[in-house]
C-alpha cells in the first residue's frame, strides 16, 4: 500500500470507515513527530498486530505550558513522512491546529485522582488534560481496534489506560517498551536539543535510575533508600537540575509503605533548558 497523507479530521474519518466496512482492524500511534527509534518501535508493534496503521503527528498546543517549549519543539515533517513510508505505515494523520481545536472549542477530557496529581503533573500543570483531550479526539477520529504507547511517558501510558477504562473506549492499549541509545540515554524528541557536553551529563539520568533498580535487585525494600540513592546520584552532577524523583506503585503512582509488587522508578531533570524524563518499572 502506498502511505496516504491526510490532514483533515472528516476526511480521516471517512477513510476509516471505509476500512471498518472491509472489516480491516486499524492501530493508531499518536506522536508529535520528530520521528525516531522509539516511535518505529510502536509501528512496528502496530504492524504485527493490525490490518492497517495510521500515524498521527500533530504537536499539540493544548499539552504545552505557556513557559514550554511548543513553538520550540524540533519539527521535520518531510524525515518524518520518509521515516514513516520505510516502516511501513499506511495513512499519516497530520491535521493543522485549527482543525483540532477550531473557534469555539470549549471541551477537555480530564482524569483526576492520583494518577494525575504527581510527577509531571507537578511542574507541567494542565498537561496531562491536553493530552487526554487530543488522545480521546484522536480516538474519535480514527477509531483505532488499538493504540499504542511508549513507557517512557509511563505516567501519560497509565492515564490514558484509565481514561479508555473509566469511559468504556472499545480500543486496547497497548505499552511499549523504552528504546534506548546503545549508552542508556531513552531516545526523545527532545534529546535534539542538547549539545554534546549535555548529552553527555544526560547520562546520569538513567544511570541513577539503575543504581535504584539494583538495590532493589540486592534486596531493598524501603522506599526512601530507593529514592534517596536516585536523588543523591543525580544531585551529584552538578549540571543538572531535579525536578522529581519518584519511587511508587507502578500501576495507579500511589505511594507504597514497602517495594513489593509493580515498581516504578520515575525522574525528570532539567540538563540546562532541556527537561528530559525517564523510569524503570519492575516487579518486586
Ligand atoms: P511523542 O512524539 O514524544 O509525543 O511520543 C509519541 C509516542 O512515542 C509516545 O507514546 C511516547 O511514549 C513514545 N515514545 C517516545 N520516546 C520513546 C522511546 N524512547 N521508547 C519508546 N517509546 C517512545
Amino acid at each position: 500500500m502506498i502511505m496516504e497523507v491526510v490532514s483533515n479530521a472528516g476526511q480521516m474519518q471517512e477513510i476509516v470507515m471505509g476500512m471498518r466496512r472491509q472489516g480491516l482492524s486499524i492501530g493508531l500511534v499518536p506522536t508529535m513527530g520528530y520521528l525516531h527509534q522509539g516511535h518505529l518501535s510502536l509501528v512496528r508493534r502496530a504492524r504485527s498486530e493490525c490490518d492497517r496503521v495510521v500515524m498521527s503527528i500533530f504537536v499539540n498546543p493544548l499539552q504545552f505550558g505557556p513557559r514550554e517549549d511548543f513553538a520550540a519543539y524540533p519539527r521535520d515533517p518531510e524525515h518524518d513522512l520518509a521515516l514513516a513510508r520505510d516502516e511501513g505505515v499506511d495513512y499519516v494523520f497530520a491535521p493543522v491546529k485549527e482543525d483540532m481545536y477550531p473557534k469555539g472549542f470549549n471541551t477537555q477530557v480530564t482524569v483526576e485522582g492520583a494518577l494525575t496529581e504527581k510527577m509531571c503533573s507537578r511542574s507541567r500543570p494542565g498537561h496531562f488534560r491536553g493530552v487526554t483531550t487530543v488522545v480521546m479526539k484522536l480516538f474519535q477520529i480514527v477509531q483505532p481496534d488499538r493504540a499504542y504507547f511508549g513507557q517512557k511517558d509511563a505516567q501519560q501510558a497509565l492515564v490514558i489506560r484509565r481514561m479508555a477504562t473509566d469511559l468504556n473506549l472499545p480500543l486496547e492499549i497497548v505499552t511499549c517498551p523504552i528504546v534506548r541509545e546503545t549508552d542508556g540515554l531513552a531516545l526523545s524528541s527532545r534529546n535534539a536539543y542538547l549539545s554534546s557536553e549535555e548529552r553527555r551529563v544526560a547520562l546520569v539520568l538513567p544511570r541513577s535510575l539503575e543504581a535504584g533498580r539494583d538495590l532493589i535487585i540486592k534486596g531493598e525494600r524501603r522506599v526512601e533508600r530507593v529514592r534517596d540513592e536516585i536523588t543523591e546520584r543525580l544531585a551529584a552532577e552538578r549540571a543538572i537540575k531535579v525536578d522529581y524523583v519518584e519511587v511508587c506503585d507502578g500501576q495507579t503512582l500511589a505511594d507504597l509503605a514497602e517495594l513489593r509488587g509493580p515498581v516504578l522508578l520515575a525522574a525528570a531533570v532539567y540538563v540546562g533548558r532541556t527537561r528530559l524524563i525517564d523510569n524503570i518499572y519492575l516487579e518486586v
